[in-house]
């Protein structure tokens, strides 16, 4: 048996193991961000479920929507409580939550 080139296949597969030991020390990493990752986002999809679950649409601005004769569809109803609820529903900030008060691009695409 060829000691030299034993102790170079043990050598080779302890350099093998080390990368391997690398590679999985990075892995767990990731699960660890993922299962953060996971955990935010779960908070973030139950607080928005509770905000739908316990926000009635907005009934009286419905009403007064629809006293001004506005053309009304679910997909309308849905922008308007979306607005109603903090959030924009104008292309430029779509989406995200209203920090300012009254958005005007929100404001004269839901009269439109
Ligand atoms: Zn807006």
């Amino acid at each position: 048996m060829d000691k030299q080139s034993v102790f170079e296949q043990v050598a080779q597969l302890e350099e093998r193991l080390g990368e391997f030991y690398q590679e999985l020390g990075s892995l767990k990493k990731k699960i660890v961000e993922l299962l953060e990752e996971n955990q935010t986002l779960t908070m973030e999809n139950e607080h928005l479920r509770q905000r739908l679950e316990t926000s009635e649409p907005a009934k009286s601005s419905g009403d007064e929507l629809e006293q001004r004769g506005m053309i009304h569809g679910e997909g309308y109803d849905n922008l308007a409580r979306l607005y109603h609820e903090g959030f924009h529903v104008c292309n430029v900030q779509y989406g995200s939550l209203r920090t300012e008060g009254d958005c005007l691009f929100c404001l004269s695409f839901l009269n439109k």
